[in-house]
């Protein structure tokens, strides 16, 4: 169990005795004393997050797998914390993305409408320009900042990661199976998969340097990229976002991993994704700054279940990615940070959203104050000094409130199929449908009848917290007014 006051104190171990000056010593640290300009800066810890795409809740061995070998996470997962109570704050790429890099709900950044479940090749918007991205927070508190991998918040230059706090950009801007360039469906098509089925840009900055992408090798190369931006970064705190655009279809692995994995195809691409975490790994500690970086894996939504042996698996989560069901939005998460973290297992509740807040404690860095926020700070739980501040969770399929969380209850207001099965009717539930996450997680048995006080409770919490977002609205209004005067 690691210590907060000792968080910034690295290298810094205590000896016992005195100490003993000598003429010399007394000497070079005058002279070290005068040559300083300013006190040296408190060496503040990096910070990297290993996003997946369409990784579901049970497609690592950590997390219950059979036969798809993830030796490096369940690494991390033995010496850091497994959370297994760990949410994206949506069921689809952009809003989830959105909502991991300002600390907000998609409804409130801008990121979810009505009209689109996530941006296309053909969007002319992307994340809105008063947003604080996490990157920025982070570098204005002195971080550099990279981006690696599949963005998905706008391509057009405007909204690029270099224009959102990152100092640079290496990857597909939104997924890997946009730009078709077939007449076939993606079904068909993900079952002999070719890289020139999708026309895929790779970004270096703003500017495209190849296309089609060859996703053969992009795992690889993307794992590649966040090591070079490590070596590169060593001496100053740094935030990397690696995000992988695998294992969303259509599924591609390197050489060196196809056909090796039990689980076939998917199972060699969680694999090579696995092997980039311990080159990631093998880099810190290789660099001596293992100590001082905390690593957060997880993935943006749950696994894509139509796609059958091209989607993952959610273990014994319901559903998968679309839904706002367990399978939907609950993450395989892992936090790492040798020495650091009070290891184990946690079931607690902590959110993408909540990296914002935590990432901000961590660093130093500010969280703006002149909006609301949907960010809590897990720091307690990361250090073992208490409870996760966060006690619900919202469930928003594009910009309706689908379900609600509240301690280990969940109640469902509105359900609807897995995203994209052919009948994708909605289903509205008055009273609620209602699950007891710790003993079902499955969500197999509503209860509702046996809890109407519970009901009542969830009800007032989401009245309350639609209250709050008229009022948000209100603000946010205010705002652009303000920056058109
Ligand atoms: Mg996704």
């Amino acid at each position: 169990m690691a210590n907060r006051n000792s968080l910034f104190s690295i290298g810094a171990a205590r000896r016992p005795g005195r100490p003993h000056w000598t003429p010399a010593s007394l000497l070079v640290l005058t002279l070290s004393l005068l040559s300083c300009q300013s006190p040296p800066e408190a060496v503040r810890p990096n910070l990297i997050v290993i996003f997946c795409d369409d990784l579901g809740y049970g497609d690592l061995g950590s997390f219950g797998h059979p036969t798809i070998r993830t030796p490096n996470l369940d690494r991390m997962a033995r010496e850091g914390q497994k959370w297994t109570h760990f949410y994206s704050a949506a069921s689809v790429c952009t809003p989830s993305r959105a909502a991991l890099l300002t600390g907000r709900l998609p409804v409130r950044n801008g990121m979810m409408s009505p009209k689109h479940r996530v941006l296309f090749p053909d969007s002319a918007s992307g994340i809105p320009q008063e947003e604080v991205t996490l990157a920025e927070a982070l570098r204005n508190a002195g971080y550099a900042t990279a981006c690696v991998g599949k963005w998905h918040l706008g391509h057009l230059p405007q909204f690029l990661p270099t224009n959102n706090g990152f100092d640079s950009y290496f990857g597909i801007p939104y997924s890997n199976d946009m730009d078709q360039t077939r007449k076939e469906s993606t079904r068909d098509l993900v079952k002999e998969a070719r890289i020139e089925y999708w026309n895929v840009p790779l970004l270096r900055d703003r500017e495209i340097v190849e296309r089609p992408a060859d996703q053969r090798t992009i795992t690889r190369r993307y794992s590649e990229e966040a090591v070079r931006f490590i070596e590169e970064n060593r001496e100053r705190p740094f935030f990397l976002y690696l995000a992988h655009n695998l294992p969303h279809v259509p599924l591609f692995a390197s050489e060196d991993f196809l056909g090796t994995s039990r689980r076939g195809l998917y199972g060699d691409v969680v694999e090579e994704i696995d092997h980039g975490v311990g080159r990631i790994m093998q880099a810190l500690t290789g660099l001596g700054i293992a100590e001082r970086t905390l690593v957060v894996f997880t993935s943006d939504n749950g696994p894509w279940l139509p796609y059958r042996e091209h989607g993952g698996s959610a273990g014994l989560l319901r559903e998968g990615k679309g839904s706002t069901w367990e399978g939907g939005m609950r993450e395989p998460t892992i936090f790492w940070w040798p020495g650091k973290l009070d290891a184990g297992v946690v079931m607690e509740m902590g959110s993408t959203l909540d990296l914002f807040s935590t990432f901000c404690e961590i660093a130093g860095a500010e969280v703006p104050s002149d909006r609301i926020m949907d960010s809590y700070d897990l720091s307690p739980v990361l250090f073992g000094s208490g409870e996760s501040p966060r006690k619900s969770m919202f469930f928003y399929r594009e910009s309706k409130l689908y379900a609600v969380r509240q301690g280990e209850f969940k109640a469902h207001f509105i359900t609807k199929p897995v995203y994209t099965r052919r009948t994708e009717t909605e289903t509205h539930h008055d009273p609620p449908l209602l699950y007891h996450l710790g003993r079902d997680p499955g969500e197999q048995y509503d209860v509702a009848h046996l809890y109407p006080d519970v009901i009542q409770d969830m009800e007032k919490l989401v009245s309350d917290h639609r209250s709050e977002m008229v009022l948000g609205e209100d603000r946010l209004a205010q705002r652009s007014q303000d920056a058109k005067r």
